[in-house]
């Protein structure tokens, strides 16, 4: 019997699981559910229905697992915990600084219900976060490097939006090359923000608007742009829906360590990821996530995990005797 998956929140993310559950054999999508008219959602599985979120409820016993696909910012910390009282969920809750909190509110919820929630799936938070676990584990003398990019930020772009006289706007975040060099080989630079990344606007002006007071007011812009070197091209709006339409993203994590009794050895781990849709690569992460979800559920376990807690057999549709014999 294949994993019967239900989606929360039918946006970018949300199209994404519909996209990786159809290359998971084991895996079918049962519902979509929406906080929006159903009629106003499409979807492209035609056997699965769309349905209210209020209606989720009576969904309990035809979903195994619930996938939440709404923001970080102000839907999941409620919908996370509501809904692990009723199914497994996996969410990929990415405000970094509120993990612990999200996780003791699905923890307790999760366990009231029975059920099994694994938060914080996805890049980063997620592949990111277990490849800088593995390395610290392994050279406990190093240093930690994380660069994202080259790759659109929606907070990013969302904040250029919101400036007087800008109509549209895309936002790319951009490794520097001489710092992830000096990572490379062995240096371990001590790197401000500035000489990490470097961000890239495309912005499409309101008529009549101020090209130079905008600029002004991006690349002064407390938080998202002053401590960074920006650069702001302005284009058409054509321009924008042909060159920049897409959601790229992907980046760098790396661990600069020492071995031996002088630390005379140097060793460096390198992950990477260059990704042409980022909702459809954490989408993916995300489905394995769920077939992880739905054993530890069958095994009767209950409450919070995060990435760091599964082992890595859980996430695969092969069986450990396939894989022992194909993977190790
Ligand atoms: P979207 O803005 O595309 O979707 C969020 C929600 O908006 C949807 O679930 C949907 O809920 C609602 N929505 C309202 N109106 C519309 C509309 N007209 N079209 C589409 N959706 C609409 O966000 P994303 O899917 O891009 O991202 C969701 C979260 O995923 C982000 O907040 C981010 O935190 C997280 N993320 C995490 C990553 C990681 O590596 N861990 C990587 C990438 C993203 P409804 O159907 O109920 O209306």
């Amino acid at each position: 019997m294949s994993i019967r998956i239900g989606i929360l929140g039918y946006g970018n993310l949300g199209r994404g699981v519909e996209c990786a559950v159809r290359q998971n054999p084991d895996m079918e999508l049962a519902a979509v559910f929406t906080r929006r008219n159903p009629e106003d959602v499409h979807i492209l599985t035609e056997t699965a229905s769309v349905c209210r979120v209020s209606e989720a409820a009576d969904w309990k016993d035809k979903i195994d697992v619930m996938i939440l696909c709404g923001g970080s910012a102000t839907d999941l910390p409620e919908q996370s915990p509501e809904f692990a009282k009723l199914f497994n969920i996996v969410d990929s809750f990415d405000t970094h600084a509120r993990i612990p909190e999200h996780f003791a509110n699905v923890d307790a919820a999760a366990k009231e219900g029975g059920k099994v929630g694994i938060i914080s799936v996805g890049w980063d938070p997620g592949m990111f976060s277990l490849n800088r676990m593995y390395a610290n584990a392994i050279l406990p003398e190093g240093k930690d490097y994380t660069f994202w990019g080259k790759g659109v930020s929606q907070g990013h772009s969302d904040a250029i939006r919101r400036i007087n006289g800008v109509k549209d706007g895309k936002q790319y975040t951009i490794p520097v090359d001489a710092a992830l060099e000096a990572v490379r080989n062995g240096e371990n630079p001590e790197l401000t923000t500035r000489e990490k990344h470097t961000r890239e606007c495309f912005v499409v002006l309101e008529e009549g608007a101020d090209a130079a007071k905008v600029e002004e007011e991006i690349k002064t812009m407390p938080n998202y742009f002053a401590d960074y070197d920006t650069t702001v091209h302005f284009i058409s709006e054509q321009e924008l829906k042909e060159k920049h339409s897409g959601i790229p993203h992907g980046g760098f994590v790396l661990r600069s360590g020492m071995t031996g009794w002088e630390k005379e050895h140097r060793h460096l781990i390198e992950y990477s990821l260059k990704l042409d849709s980022n909702p459809e690569f954490t989408s993916s992460v995300i489905a394995a996530y769920a077939r992880a979800a739905y054993r530890l559920a069958s095994e009767g376990q209950t409450g919070c995990r995060t990435v760091f807690d599964i082992a890595p057999a859980y996430l695969s549709a092969k069986s450990g005797e396939e894989l022992r014999a194909s993977m190790l």
